[in-house]
């Protein structure tokens, strides 16, 4: 992934800072090796010493979803020049990835990039207890590791003019939507003009909570399992929706028929293989 990108998905996560003290918002985005991105923004708290970094929290979460290797980090903020990570983020971003590059950007597009080791010259290691027995010789329960949370970064969004679910025409199948893909992911676009139809599957970013009955469109709109009907109201709030290819610019692809809102975040594409 190019630290562009990096950088804009910490940019991202900044806006889910909680900084009313300061109102100073800072995002981060770690990357691992095996290409997934973890982000973290700032959260303050009214007794300001229990405030935490969002490069920390980037940090902290990775470990916490089981990730241990990591190739960079990106920090953002609105100010010139651009962020730096304080002390305490640069011990804990050693610890946890390492000598990674940190690419610090502000919102007027300026970049800094370092080497966490330009950062933090003389890092403060746990080599000292690098014999202790315990380290290392834990017994895992691993039955339960289903249930661990799983997280997707979107691959684009669906661009129209229905700006809630309610403006969902009943027409919905003869309109026209785009999908607009990471400019990184576009290659995965290939040939895709050669198919007729596609699946979006979608995340419906402003479904809240869920329900385990709800009313099924057609056979006389009654109650359902929400397994057996498509109510957005579910325990993972994800969305497929088949719509008809129209054309395919660049990372820009055209559809008739999707029934999702205006800035809803694409997880998937799947061409219909009959
Ligand atoms: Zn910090």
């Amino acid at each position: 992934m190019k630290s562009k990108t990096l950088l804009a998905i910490a940019r991202a996560a900044r806006l889910k800072g909680y900084a009313p003290y300061s109102h100073f918002l800072v995002g981060a985005a770690l990357l691992t090796e095996e290409g997934s991105v973890i982000t973290g923004s700032n959260i303050e708290n009214a007794s300001l010493g229990l405030t935490v970094c969002a490069e920390r929290l980037a940090c902290w979460t990775a470990v916490h979803y089981g990730y241990r290797r990591f190739s960079k980090i990106a920090v953002i903020a609105d100010c010139t020049p651009p962020p730096v990570p304080c002390g305490a983020c640069r011990q804990v971003i050693w610890e946890t990835a390492g000598n990674v590059e940190v690419i610090m950007g502000n919102l007027a597009g300026e970049t800094t990039v370092m080497s966490l080791l330009d950062l933090l010259p003389e890092p403060f290691g746990g080599s000292a207890w690098a014999d202790n027995p315990v380290a290392g010789n834990r017994e895992e329960e691993e039955e339960d590791l289903w249930r661990l949370p799983v997280s997707f970064t979107p691959i684009g969004y669906v661009v129209n003019n229905f700006q809630n679910p309610k403006d969902i025409p009943d027409n919905y199948r003869e309109l026209i939507s785009q999908v607009i893909i990471d400019p990184e992911l576009e290659e995965g676009l290939y040939r895709v003009d050669e198919e007729e139809k596609i699946t979006v599957i979608a995340y419906l970013h402003l479904s809240r909570g869920f329900t385990l009955k709800d009313r099924r469109r057609g056979r006389g709109n009654k109650n359902y399992g929400i397994f057996a009907c498509h109510s957005p109201h579910r325990p993972n709030a994800i969305a497929q929706s088949t719509g008809e290819i129209v054309a395919v610019d660049r990372n820009r692809l055209i559809v008739r028929g999707l029934d999702l809102i205006n800035g809803t975040p694409v997880l998937d594409l799947k061409t219909v293989i009959n």
